[in-house]
């Protein structure tokens, strides 16, 4: 073949990687796959407008409501990593000068403050000390002061390993005309929580934490309030990605924004972007194990391995570095899907953590931010949740910390 130019070989590799280790994942995420999940994605590929791909969607979506606790019609998987259905929220429910309040109290709370101030939100951000979380009056300060359209919180900070509590947050938010919108990246699934019951407007996680999916994949849920609020918009949502009107007529165009009517028989599905099938399938299955489990089960199973990792450090001379709190589900406490484990004087938590990996393929991670070299931070979540793997931490920590 007569060329016009030259081949460049200049980075044509030959690939030097043959195998990658297989690791226990004990960190704050990704959490191991599930053998069943790690099958649906080596699953053959299917096009997107597929009748029998609509049935993954529709079943996947209605097991999504059952995941988040929610009867809203709009509930569906971003397809991004969950900072890519933190930004959905945001931008969706802000339109420029709106008055937001940002709870932050960590470093993915932080995130989403970070994030209003790009879509030109006129924030009020209320700081709390990391480690700590929000009460009722520190809401109800805000919302009196600021009078925003939306509020901020994360509901499982992993940099800290706090459970916010929820406790009436919902029910002042209504009061005060303001949206609420929380972070349930590290805890859907593995902790207790109820999007209607506790009247939360905008919900999202990520697949790979408390799911055992793949990182990529973003179940997210809007209440109908929120909903109206983006038909309502004066201008026009500026991220065209995650839209959630143009991404609700391909997923849901049943729905109406403007009034939460939903018309049968369901209008033709729009495309709106090429929705990554196998990605969707492990996320399908992955929540599929929770509806066959039983979701009161599933956050049972995430809080006795939790409290057998507590007594765990204790045996071996550590401990967690929040307090002891009471388990009231919707107080705040501890975060059973992610504990801050505290690293006692003198000790290098990087030399513990690569101790860990080279001898036992374990990967736990360090602190954050504020928490650099204080902590470090054990994720047991979705099927890494379970006894076995808290007796294997616990021995190997016990060596590495001698
Ligand atoms: N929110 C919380 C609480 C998280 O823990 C994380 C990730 O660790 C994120 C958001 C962002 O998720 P991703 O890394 O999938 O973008």
């Amino acid at each position: 073949m007569k060329q016009m130019f030259n081949v460049s070989n200049a980075h044509r590799v030959k690939s030097s990687i043959s195998n990658l280790p297989v690791r226990l994942l004990l960190g704050p995420g990704p959490s191991n796959l599930h053998p069943r999940v790690n099958q649906q994605l080596s699953t053959h590929m299917i096009g997107y407008t597929d009748q029998n791909y609509y049935k993954v969607m529709d079943e996947t979506m209605e097991m999504m409501r059952y995941l988040f606790q929610t009867n809203n019609h709009f509930t569906i998987p971003i397809t991004g990593a969950g900072t890519a259905a933190m930004e959905a929220c945001v931008a969706n429910l802000i339109e420029p000068g709106d008055n937001v309040v940002c709870c932050v109290s960590g470093y993915f709370s932080d995130r989403i403050y970070q994030m209003a101030q790009r879509y030109g939100a006129n924030i009020l951000k209320v700081d709390r000390k990391w480690g700590t979380w929000f009460s009722l009056d520190d809401v109800r300060d805000a919302l009196v002061k600021h009078k925003p359209s939306l509020l901020t919180m994360v509901f499982g900070e992993t940099s800290t390993g706090v459970k916010q509590a929820m406790a009436g947050i919902g029910q002042l938010c209504k009061e005060h005309n303001c949206l609420l919108m929380v972070d349930t990246v590290a805890a859907l699934g593995g902790v207790p929580f109820f999007v209607d019951d506790w009247k939360v407007d905008a919900c999202y996680t990520g697949g790979q934490k408390c799911l055992s999916g793949p990182p990529g994949i973003s179940p997210i849920t809007f209440s109908p309030l929120a909903c109206a609020k983006i038909a309502n918009r004066k201008t026009p949502v500026a991220n065209w990605y995650l839209d959630a009107m143009l991404l609700g007529g391909y997923w849901c165009p049943e729905y109406n924004f403007a009034n939460g009517t939903v018309t049968t028989p369901q209008p033709l599905r729009r495309y709106h972007h090429t929705t990554p099938a196998n990605l969707v399938y492990a996320l399908r299955e992955s929540i599929l194990m929770i509806c066959e489990e039983g979701i009161e089960n599933t956050w049972n199973r995430h809080q006795d391995a939790a409290k057998s990792l507590y007594k765990g450090l204790e045996s071996i001379g550590l401990k967690p570095y929040l307090a002891d709190t009471n388990e009231v589900f919707d107080q705040g406490g501890r975060l059973f899907s992610l504990t801050t484990v505290a690293v006692p004087d003198g000790l290098d938590a990087k030399l513990v953590m690569k101790y860990l990996l080279d001898k036992y393929n374990i990967e736990i991670a360090g602190g954050l931010g504020e928490l650099a070299g204080k902590v470090w931070r054990v994720g047991l979540m979705g099927f890494n949740a379970n006894q076995t793997n808290v007796k294997l931490l616990i021995s190997a920590l016990e060596e590495a910390v001698k």
